[in-house]
């Protein structure tokens, strides 16, 4: 990811982050959570937490939390997941990735097109970045940009947990509910 000078980094993991994007994730039927991060120390922090609440005295007070934190898998790079997707046994396919960014490019992929694609089956790698985002070449490496979420001011700037929660409604919520109409 970038720093604000524009620097590519790898910035420190966010417990948050842990907690509300693997809740969001197990609400939509996400089936891994994959952080990334290729520093030895925050490896062994996500390792920590995560078996804190799915093996330790917390996944006894709080099952719902277990349920949620067991989607997380720590990796130390994108290739290394997109290795360990391909040799699921449920799905033996390499995922397509898609990089989400707040910027709007040329050729974004929209999200009922993604919707779409989703539909096939295949498995699709939806990336998304900390710090000031992801940097140039993980986003010219991927498949596809995702269309950037747009508010309704000139504030742009969501919490990744926020934007995954959005996009992952958007993505696989349930748009024929009463809810929406
Ligand atoms: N300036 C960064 C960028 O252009 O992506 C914002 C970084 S934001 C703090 C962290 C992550 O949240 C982003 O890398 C992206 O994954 C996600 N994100 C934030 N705002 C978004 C938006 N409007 N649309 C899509 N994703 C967004």
């Amino acid at each position: 990811v970038l720093n604000k000078n524009k620097d590519v980094i790898a910035s420190a993991v966010t417990n948050l982050d842990l907690h509300d994007i693997s809740r969001a994730a197990k609400t939509y039927g996400v089936k891994t959570f994959y952080m990334v991060t290729p520093l030895r120390d925050q490896m062994d922090l996500v390792a920590r937490v995560v078996a804190h609440w799915t093996e330790g005295s917390g996944s006894v007070y709080n099952p719902k939390r277990r349920q949620a934190l067991e989607l997380i898998q720590v990796q130390e790079t994108l290739d290394a997941v997109v290795h360990h997707i391909r040799n699921r046994s449920d799905n033996k396919k390499t995922p397509k990735t898609v990089v989400t960014s707040a910027r709007q490019k040329a050729g974004n992929l929209s999200f009922a097109g993604f919707r779409k694609l989703l539909k096939t089956g295949n498995p699709y790698l939806l990336v998304f970045g900390t710090a000031w985002g992801l940097s140039d070449n993980i986003i010219a490496e991927a498949d596809y940009v995702l269309a950037p979420l747009k508010g309704t001011t000139g504030y742009n700037h969501l919490s990744v947990r926020s934007a995954a929660a959005v996009i992952f409604d958007r993505l696989l919520g349930r748009l024929d509910d009463s809810n929406v109409t």
